[in-house]
């Protein structure tokens, strides 16, 4: 098993870091370090310049626009943009859609939408939960009733991040029954501009707006926008939900908040000293940093070895997701601690000043208590784990 670099692949890492550091913009690599999550314009404006250089969509075969590379590569890829403070490219589009519609969209479609998904020329957003359907996901209710070439949509999404920011959602509508929750669904493109859809935001615990409704008042959608076959679109959902659950781990980005802890911890002064000379705070960041580095060597084996590709795939993608979450908690916490009490002084990071570091933490820290919700909750995570060990 591999955990160590290749020569090829510390090559490909060296061109990745020379790449961002030559066309990354200084002032969203400001913002981003300061703690602060991307604003739209630069998820836009970063997405383009990865896409021209082959690398937005690193995973997708050739002919769409990817580059086919290996899980490792992208890996490295994923991880070199952490380190710098680069925006990921967006995941709804890339990681989410784009793979959906390569195993199960019509040719036309994969002729339409890939191209647009990975150049971020349309932003797209995630309707699959609803009020009381959200673990149990495939109790949803939406309905989307055929009429002639359309579907006419009825019902409630909820939770939808950056639907405020979207031009159209891909979503899960109920279309027919059947012996199972799941038989009867299907996977639906549709317009957020189309008439009937209204959006009304959520303000989270961190007073920021990211989340929200949205509602279906016969909403006509053609029907050339489902995906795959009528009725099937529970077979979308699981497979776009795997690929979801890995990204959520973001070991790069647990490894480079802790830095940025570490860094901060060496330059702020407590009671005439530095910070870091504080034994316990020193326990703390080490401990994280063996945390950290355990739950990356754990993301290489999973990657390297055979497991991304067999039946276990989803108690891994499980462990991930629980773990990972679990870290950029407590990390979130750390740089609470370091910023004192300055992270409990509620400012919104939405208009704070770059450089302006402890404006995040408090948000930040309050924020990432949903991480532990989103993408499947970490009771459900581990559910999965016990029916994967126990059998
Ligand atoms: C910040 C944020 C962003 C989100 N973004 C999106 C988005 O873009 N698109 C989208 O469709 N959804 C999104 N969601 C919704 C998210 O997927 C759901 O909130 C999640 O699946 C949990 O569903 P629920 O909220 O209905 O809670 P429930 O499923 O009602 O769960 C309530 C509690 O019961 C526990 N529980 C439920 N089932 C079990 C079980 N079988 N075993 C043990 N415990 C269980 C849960 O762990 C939880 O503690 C987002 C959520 C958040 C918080």
């Amino acid at each position: 098993m591999q955990l160590q670099l290749t020569p090829a692949q510390q090559q490909f890492r060296d061109q990745v870091r020379a790449f961002i550091a030559s066309d990354l913009p200084l002032d969203i690599r400001e913002h981003l370090r300061m703690g602060h999550p991307p604003r739209k314009s630069d998820v836009v404006t970063w997405q383009r310049r990865l896409h021209a250089r082959g690398w937005a969509v690193p995973h997708w075969p050739r002919e769409y626009g990817g580059s086919q590379m290996s899980d490792i590569e992208k890996l490295i890829l994923q991880d070199e943009l952490f380190r710098a403070n680069a925006p990921q490219p967006l995941h709804f589009n890339c990681t989410m859609l784009g793979p959906v519609l390569i195993e199960f969209g019509s040719d036309a479609q994969k002729t339409h939408w890939l191209p647009r998904l990975a150049n971020l020329d349309v932003w797209f957003c995630q309707g699959f939960s609803e009020p009381g359907s959200g673990s149990d996901l495939a109790s949803l209710r939406t309905a989307a009733t055929r009429q002639g070439d359309d579907y006419i949509v009825n019902g409630q999404k909820i939770w939808t991040s950056s639907a405020h920011l979207a031009d159209w959602i891909f979503a899960l509508v109920r279309t027919g029954g059947g012996s199972r929750k799941q038989e009867g669904i299907s996977f639906l493109l549709i317009d957020l501009k189309t008439p009937g859809i209204t959006i009304r935001p959520i303000i989270g615990i961190d007073g920021g707006h990211h989340l929200n409704e949205v509602f279906f008042d016969n909403v006509r959608v053609p029907a050339t926008q489902l995906v795959g076959v009528e009725g099937e679109g529970w077979k979308c959902a699981k497979f776009l939900l795997g690929n979801e659950r890995t990204g959520i781990a973001a070991v790069g980005f647990s490894r480079e908040r802790l830095r940025h802890a570490r860094r901060l911890a060496e330059r702020i002064m407590q009671a005439g000293r530095p910070m870091i000379e504080d034994r316990r705070l020193r326990e703390d960041i080490a401990m994280l940093e063996a945390e950290t580095r355990a739950l990356e060597i754990t993301q290489w084996r999973f990657f390297a070895s055979s497991a991304a590709r067999d039946d276990r795939s989803g108690a891994y993608a499980s462990m991930l997701k629980l773990k990972g979450v679990e870290l950029q908690q407590d990390i979130s916490a750390l740089l609470a601690r370091i910023a004192g009490p300055e992270s409990l002084e509620w400012r919104s990071y939405e208009g704070a000043a770059d450089d302006d570091w402890t404006a995040a933490t408090g948000t930040r820290y309050l924020f990432l208590r949903a991480a532990s919700i989103y993408g499947g909750s970490s009771e459900v995570q581990k559910e999965i784990l016990a029916k994967a060990l126990l059998g």
